[in-house]
C-alpha cells in the first residue's frame, strides 16, 4: 500500500489547495520514485480527477483533486515538456521528458495523453536512472533459494527465467545475477526495451521495433558475436521462446523474463506458446517467481499478537510450517539466521513485529524511517529448479499443480514460505504478505 502517513503526503495536499502546480508534479514524481512505482495515471472524471500509482503490478490511488484545476495541470505538463501541443485536446500525444526529483534522482519519462469523454488523461512511465544494480547478497535471497540460484549459475547452459506480473523493476534480480557472472573472459550481450541503465561490462542493445529490428535477427547477429551469455528483455511470443531455446541448447546460458504470476504457471504458458515438454525439460534450469515487499523499519518496530489480533492470518502461518519437513525448517532456521527466541516468539507466544513510524523514546517521527516505517523495498523469491526428476516429471506429462507440488515436497520455498520466515525473522508485517501472496 502507498504510504500516505509522511511529510510529502502532506505538501501534495497543500500543492492542490493552494493550486501550485509546478510543485505537484514535482512532489508526485519524488513521491511516485520513492515508492517504486512504475507509472503514474492522472485521470478525469465528471465530478473529480484522481492520481493513481501503480506499485509492484498493482494501481492504487495516491490523492484526489477537484475537476476544476485539472486542465490547468495537463497544460503544465504539455509546456514543460516541450514536445506536445497544448492547443490540440482530441489527439493523443507523446512525449519523452528527462527530470530530476526533489530528492535530486534522474528520471525519464515516457509520457502520453489519450482524449477521454471528460478530458485528457496524462500516463507517465517513469524510469529511474539512479538504480544501480545491487549486489545479489543484498537481495535477501535466502538459504536453499540460495542455493539453487547458485546451482543455475554454474551451469554451462540453459535457460533462467523470472516471472513478474506488470510493471518495473523484474530485471534487477537478473543483472545482479548477470553482474556475479561478468568476467573477462565472458561475452555478455542483452536485447533491452528499455535500455534503463547503461552498463559498461555489458553489450547492451535497445529494442527497435519501428525498424524491425526483433529479437530474432538480433539474436542471430548477437549469435556470430560469439556470446556466451545472452540476456532478452521478455519472452512474448513463439518465435522468441524458440530462439531461446535453441540458444539454450547450443551452449549458451539465456536470462529473460515472461509475464506469468508463478513459477509453475509458467509450463502452461510455454506450451500455449508450443513448446514441447522435451525442449522445456532440455532447456530451463531455473525459473523465479519475485514480489517487491516493504522491509520493517527497525528503530520503531514493536511487538504486536497475532492470533489476537488477526488468527485467520496466523493460522495461514502455522499451515504453510505445518506443510514443511521438519529438517526442512530446521535448516531454514539455521541458515537464515533466525533465533530459537524469535521462532519460538512466534510459535509459543504468536508474536510478530510492524513498524510504528514513531521514536518508542522521544514519541517523535522516528529518525530513520522518517515516518515510512516500511520503507525499504525488497524482493519475495520463488524459485523452481529443473533438476532431473522434475524433468523427468514433465517428459511424463505431469500437470503444473503435480509439478509444483512435487517441487514444494522437495522444497521449494514459494513466495509464502519465503515470507512466513521473513515474518518470523522480524523483516515483514504479516499483512503486508498477504497482500502480496494468497494463502494455498
Ligand atoms: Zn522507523
Amino acid at each position: 500500500m502507498i504510504n500516505k502517513n509522511n511529510s510529502w503526503y502532506e505538501k501534495l495536499e497543500n500543492a492542490i489547495i493552494d493550486a501550485d502546480i509546478e510543485m505537484l508534479f514535482k512532489l508526485l514524481l519524488t513521491v511516485a520514485v520513492d515508492e517504486w512505482a512504475s507509472d503514474i495515471h492522472i485521470e478525469v472524471y465528471s465530478t473529480y480527477c484522481r492520481i493513481r500509482l501503480r506499485v509492484d503490478g498493482i494501481l492504487e490511488e495516491l490523492i484526489q483533486y477537484p475537476p476544476n484545476i485539472h486542465e490547468t495541470i495537463i497544460a503544465k505538463f504539455k509546456i514543460e515538456s516541450w514536445q506536445m501541443r497544448s492547443d490540440e485536446k482530441r489527439l493523443p500525444q507523446d512525449a519523452r521528458v528527462s527530470t530530476v526529483t526533489l530528492e535530486w534522482k534522474e528520471i525519464d519519462l515516457r509520457a502520453n495523453t489519450l482524449p477521454t469523454v471528460h478530458g485528457e488523461k496524462l500516463v507517465l512511465r517513469i524510469i529511474d536512472k539512479s538504480k544501480k544494480i545491487p549486489p545479489l547478497k543484498v537481495l535477501w535471497i535466502e538459504w536453499i533459494n540460495a542455493v539453487y540460484l547458485d546451482n543455475a549459475l554454474k551451469a554451462p547452459n540453459g535457460i533462467i527465467l523470472t516471472t513478474w506480473p506488470t510493471g518495473s523493476w523484474k530485471s534487477t534480480t537478473l543483472y545482479s545475477a548477470l553482474s556475479t557472472l561478468n568476467n573477462d573472459d565472458v561475452n555478455i550481450t542483452t536485447y533491452e526495451d528499455p535500455v534503463e541503465n547503461k552498463t559498461d561490462w555489458l553489450n547492451q542493445s535497445q529494442v527497435r521495433t519501428d525498424i524491425w529490428y526483433s529479437f530474432a535477427s538480433w539474436l542471430r547477429a548477437a549469435l556470430r558475436q560469439d556470446p556466451d551469455i545472452i540476456m532478452v528483455w521478455e519472452i512474448r511470443d513463439e518465435e522468441t521462446l524458440e530462439t531461446a531455446m535453441e540458444a539454450a541448447m547450443t551452449w549458451h546460458l539465456v536470462f529473460s523474463t515472461i509475464h506469468t504470476n508463478s513459477s509453475s504457471e509458467t509450463i502452461t504458458r510455454v506450451y500455449n506458446m508450443w513448446a514441447k515438454p522435451y525442449m522445456l525439460a532440455g532447456t530451463f534450469n531455473l525459473v523465479m517467481a519475485q514480489r517487491l515487499w516493504r522491509k520493517i523499519c527497525d528503530k520503531c518496530k514493536v511487538k504486536y499478537n497475532l492470533k489476537k489480533d488477526n488468527p485467520e492470518l496466523y493460522r495461514n502461518m502455522m499451515e504453510v510450517l505445518s506443510s514443511m519437513k521438519p529438517e526442512h525448517i530446521k535448516q531454514e532456521l539455521k541458515l537464515r539466521w533466525i533465533s530459537w527466541s524469535k521462532w519460538t516468539e512466534f510459535t509459543k507466544e504468536w508474536i510478530v513485529y510492524v513498524g510504528s513510524w514513531k521514536d518508542s523514546e522521544t514519541w517523535e517521527v522516528c529518525p530513520v524511517c522518517n515516518g515510512w516505517w516500511e520503507k525499504w523495498r525488497v524482493w519475495l523469491y520463488e524459485f523452481m529448479e529443473y533438476d532431473d526428476k522434475l524433468r523427468q516429471k514433465i517428459l511424463d506429462w505431469a500437470s503444473n499443480l503435480e509439478i509444483e507440488n512435487f517441487a514444494l515436497d522437495k522444497w521449494m520455498m514459494n513466495l509464502e514460505r519465503d515470507g512466513v520466515f521473513k515474518v518470523i525473522k522480524w523483516l515483514l508485517n504479516p499483512k503486508e504478505l498477504y497482500r502480496l501472496v494468497k494463502h494455498k
